[in-house]
């Protein structure tokens, strides 16, 4: 099976579908989550999901959206953007978002959370020392996360060590192999990377060959951009997304 990772596409409904062009041939989606807030396009983001074979989880900004996490937690931009993205949403995407769990394990290798395996709303797992925690944190194999928009990759030796994976550049492949060798992975984000490469970022887990690989791809930012302004969505939003931070 080749299952296409996707995280924090932000409702941006370009980045996705440049993404989904790009590819390949896949039999699955994994989304784990914040499918939609900060950008211009949520109920087309939601729609271009629900119409895949997909499992999905919700973040942070899925949930403020719907009203489930209070808009005052977050900076005034990111709340604004988020009240804007909730008021846009129709019946059948509100829906959707709100049957959505924050962390749900796939099978006995793989469990999915947004933020990390402890706090799977919230956390930002991006240190080893937050990592050797969500390592005990599951079960199995694997750990695909979401949430901080930056490529990452953290693996548990059968001996327990842990060890940071980087750098984690375009084409970047992990072998699984050995069950005893652990991972936690985040394939970066979709419609806001911010690890200074604009291009969107997301990973392809390959079952049949055992591997996960990253990969970007180029997309139309100006489009998205143009679309933000449109919408009277906050500038700083729309111009993050040039430089991809
Ligand atoms: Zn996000």
């Amino acid at each position: 099976m080749r299952i296409v990772i996707l995280s924090d596409i932000h409702s941006n409904l370009v980045a996705l579908d440049a993404v989904l062009a790009g590819c390949g041939e896949h039999d699955a989606i994994w989304c784990l989550g914040d499918t939609i807030g900060y950008g211009p396009q949520p109920n087309e983001c939601v729609e271009r999901l629900s119409g895949h074979h997909v499992v999905a989880l919700s973040g942070n900004h899925d949930l403020a959206c719907i009203g489930r996490v209070d808009l005052a937690i977050f900076n005034p931009v990111a709340s604004a953007a988020n009240r804007w993205n909730g008021q846009q949403l129709n019946a059948a995407s509100r829906q959707w978002l709100d049957a959505l769990p924050s962390q749900r394990v796939v099978d006995e290798r793989t469990t999915l959370a947004h933020g990390s395996p402890i706090d799977p709303v919230w956390e930002y797992l991006l240190t080893w020392s937050q990592a050797r925690r969500s390592f005990a944190a599951f079960t199995g194999q694997l750990c695909l996360v979401g949430h901080s928009h930056l490529p990452l990759a953290f693996t548990q030796h059968p001996d327990g060590t842990i060890e940071q994976l980087s750098p984690i550049s375009d084409g970047h492949v992990i072998t699984l192999g050995d069950p005893q060798q652990r991972y936690i992975i985040n394939p970066g984000s979709v419609g806001q990377p911010r690890d200074r490469d604009p291009r969107a970022a997301y990973a392809i887990f390959d079952t049949g060959r055992n591997t996960i690989s990253f990969a970007r791809q180029a997309y139309d930012v100006a489009a998205t951009q143009q679309q933000m302004r449109a919408a009277g969505l906050p500038e700083i939003l729309a111009a993050r997304l040039s430089h991809g931070i």
